[in-house]
């Protein structure tokens, strides 16, 4: 059993103006190392299929998805960008990348589901874990974590997943869309008083939030996150993990004040293969969100990667 690479170049084409940190880059640093590494070579690559609506409508509104549609046709036949918000800009190829970012997460869940794949990482942007039901925000537009978790819940019949967000910044999106939703269990860490300044009070029980304070360690983070996330999931049992991952939390990363180094993306993702074997079958679906310290990002995604390879 082999651990998926989901990944297309529609990904790339998709910016949003010079000097932005979500900018393609981030995916060349990440297969350039992978290259580099060797690592490439444990990876079994497939090319990430658009979406459809109907996927996109399992976690937003039917007026978002359309309404975000129109925008980002209106974007491509102008040949300009187009702000949603000052963080957050459509490119003429931004529809085909968001599409092929919620694909990817889609179709990595029914390679896992299938059992074409152990786990399944997707290298997509946009990224998605700030979009609402009704609101891009943040540089995400669909959130592909949300819409892949109720796909196996919703079509393919699972009753129980977790979603682990270790990226620095709160997912507001994914706890907005599944808040309540008791099949769903959502654990997180963020820093504290950080865009999008949301979850110090958690919207739901299914909710675990950990607000941690700008320039904490890995040590504490990982001490917290013994405490708080692993005995939740435990007593939850999910039947699959979806995971969040930002790398955003990095000691080098400029876009968050928290001091993660690989070894503590190596040790997060290695508690979450223990959990994902005892109750989910190793069911592993993950999906980049943050990371902007290029070099930084891919050596951290090596670390994640390594430790679902193996
Ligand atoms: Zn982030």
């Amino acid at each position: 059993m082999t651990t998926a690479y989901f990944s297309h170049p529609d990904c790339r084409a998709h910016q949003m103006g010079p000097g932005h940190p979500e900018c393609p880059a981030r995916l060349d640093a990440i297969e350039d190392h992978l290259l580099a590494t060797g690592l490439d070579v444990a990876l079994t690559r497939f090319d990430a299929p658009l979406a459809s609506l109907d996927d996109l409508r399992l976690a937003h509104s039917a007026g978002h998805v359309s309404e975000l549609r129109e925008f980002m046709e209106q974007a491509a036949a102008s040949g300009e960008y187009r702000a949603l918000d000052p963080d957050t800009l459509v490119c003429p190829a931004t529809w085909q990348a968001a599409l092929r970012a919620a694909g990817a997460a889609v179709a990595a869940t029914d390679a896992v589901l299938d059992g074409r794949a152990q786990n399944a990482f997707c290298a997509v942007r946009p990224p998605g874990h700030h979009a609402m039901r009704s609101q891009a925000m943040g540089f995400c537009f669909f959130n592909n974590v949300a819409v892949a978790a109720r796909h196996a819940l919703e079509v393919r019949g699972l009753e129980r997943v977790a979603i682990v967000d270790f990226d620095v910044h709160h997912g507001n999106g994914t706890e907005d869309i599944i808040a309540g939703d008791e099949r769903m269990l959502m654990v997180s860490i963020f820093q504290d008083q950080l865009y999008p300044f949301s979850g110090g009070v958690p919207l739901g029980t299914n909710m675990v939030n950990l607000p941690i304070p700008a320039y904490t360690r890995g040590a504490a983070v990982r001490e917290l996150i013994a405490a708080n996330w692993l005995p939740r999931l435990e007593s939850f049992k999910p039947q699959m993990i979806f995971i969040s991952a930002g790398f955003d939390a990095h000691r080098e990363d400029e876009l968050g004040q928290l001091g993660l180094v690989e070894a503590d993306y190596e040790w997060i993702t290695r508690r979450i293969v223990e959990v994902a074997e005892r109750h989910a079958g190793g069911r592993i679906v993950s999906c980049l969100e943050g990371g902007y310290a290029l070099s930084a990002l891919a050596r951290s995604v090596a670390s994640h990667l390594r430790v679902l390879v193996e």
